[in-house]
């Protein structure tokens, strides 16, 4: 027994040594680390404990009468947080999978689209596209600002024969901390009459940003649930609408998994063509608890003062905002230019080695040049007091010039 105690917590050693080593948030021995761990990435987000207690249940029959009573009451209120009363589809995916469902179930093969490059999920999105054939119109950009309304209704009105089946946009470029201007992108559309589908990502402003699916006429929302919507990562959502269900009909691209037809028709009644992520399903519905207690309205407000008091920092350090229209900035996250000559990875590495705390990376063109504050999902003042801390102190250990004090004029601002 006691060889096999030795190996049991050998084994259970290496495992925990491993985890360890790949996360740095499961230290053992020396490199214990007491406290919470700070994941101040713009998403995954901190998951609430009450989400993870209603996870943390027995999983149930999906063809039952208990999981269909959940799964009609998530499917009905999630459609509150999309602003809509139109048919809400929840996938067992990531992100990408609803991106992929959004266009296999409007387009068709040749179809020309117009995208925006404005940071990295946007060019993600417009691969894939081209992936399906679609004939993509992708509009440079500066990894600094959002869709300009203006080349929206450029390219729109030029259009006469209205060759553009749809428009991507991705609400809040989570690479960038910019986010476009959607209820001007929609005014310009109608202004100029153009019937194209309007695709638009939330992924990282769903329930952190305002967004409106059915007043703005978006056709088809894509969501995930790991940023705003308080889950671990793992559901998707497609949110629908009218004009995109009549698209359905004739779009041929091949559509299997994603398909949104059997979907809806075994929802009505509370039920998947494939087995959904049950668990999630009840986390998801205590996060609903959790937001509509809270009120969108004041989710929404929290996050702008969360971010006006973020970039009041950063303005005192005197480090530069990436996003370069204020009227752009985005709410959930802020994305921080390191001064020429120095490494925001560097930073990184010396925050999360010192306090615990994950920052987000500068992906692909801006690697190494910015770094990302995530002031999303489950957060309060006394987080934002410890992420900007953080932030401030990790400046000071890596030697980047600086200008302190951002932390207190965070502080001033959110006691007022
Ligand atoms: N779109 C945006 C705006 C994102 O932030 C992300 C991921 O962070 C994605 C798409 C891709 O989603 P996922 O990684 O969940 O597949």
């Amino acid at each position: 027994y006691g060889d096999h105690r030795d190996l049991h917590l050998s084994l259970r050693r290496q495992r925990q040594m491993c985890i360890r080593d790949r996360y740095r948030i499961m230290p053992i021995s020396n490199s214990f680390k007491p406290g919470k761990h700070f994941l101040q990435i713009p998403g995954p987000t901190n998951v609430p404990d009450r989400v993870l207690r209603a996870m943390d249940y027995p999983v149930i029959d999906h063809r039952g009468p208990d999981f269909a009573e959940i799964a009609k009451r998530v499917l009905d209120r999630i459609k509150l947080i999309f602003k809509t009363d139109e048919p809400v589809i929840i996938f067992p995916s990531s992100g990408t999978g609803a991106w992929e469902a959004a266009i296999v179930n409007t387009l068709s093969e040749g179809d020309k689209v117009l995208m925006f490059e404005t940071g990295q999920f946007s060019s993600l999105w417009q691969e894939q596209a081209k992936r399906f054939k679609l004939d993509v119109d992708f509009v440079p950009g500066d990894w600094r600002t959002g869709v300009d309304p203006k080349i929206v209704a450029e390219k729109l009105s030029k259009d006469k024969d209205h060759k553009i089946k749809a428009l991507f946009v991705v609400h809040n470029e989570t690479s960038t901390g910019v986010c476009s201007r959607l209820g001007e992108i929609r005014k310009v559309m109608d202004e100029v009459k153009h019937p194209a589908l309007l695709l638009v990502d939330t992924i990282s402003s769903l329930a952190s940003i305002d967004f409106k699916h059915k007043d703005w006429k978006v056709d088809v929302t894509v969501c995930g649930s790991q940023k705003g919507l308080l889950l671990p990562p793992g559901l998707s959502f497609n949110a629908i609408s009218s004009k995109a269900l009549e698209a359905y009909k004739t779009s041929n691209l091949p559509k299997s998994f994603w398909d949104w037809k059997p979907m809806l028709e075994m929802n009505k009644d509370g039920f998947f063509p494939f087995t959904p992520a049950t668990n999630l399903f009840y986390g998801l519905d205590e996060a609903l608890n959790m937001l509509m207690e809270e009120g969108l309205e004041n989710v929404l407000a929290r996050h702008t003062r969360h971010a006006e008091a973020t970039r009041s920092a950063v303005k005192e350090w005197g480090l530069e905002i990436l996003c370069k229209k204020p009227e752009e900035y985005s709410n959930s996250l802020t994305a921080v230019m390191v001064p020429e000559g120095h490494d925001a990875d560097a930073l990184r590495k010396v925050v999360l080695d010192n306090y615990n705390m994950a920052l987000g990376m500068g992906l692909n063109k801006i690697k190494g040049k910015v770094f990302r504050i995530g002031h999303l999902g489950d957060f309060n003042d006394l987080m934002l007091a410890g992420t900007l801390a953080g932030v401030e102190m990790g400046l000071k250990k890596s030697g980047i010039p600086y200008k302190a004090g951002g932390v207190m004029k965070a502080l001033d601002l959110l006691s007022q």
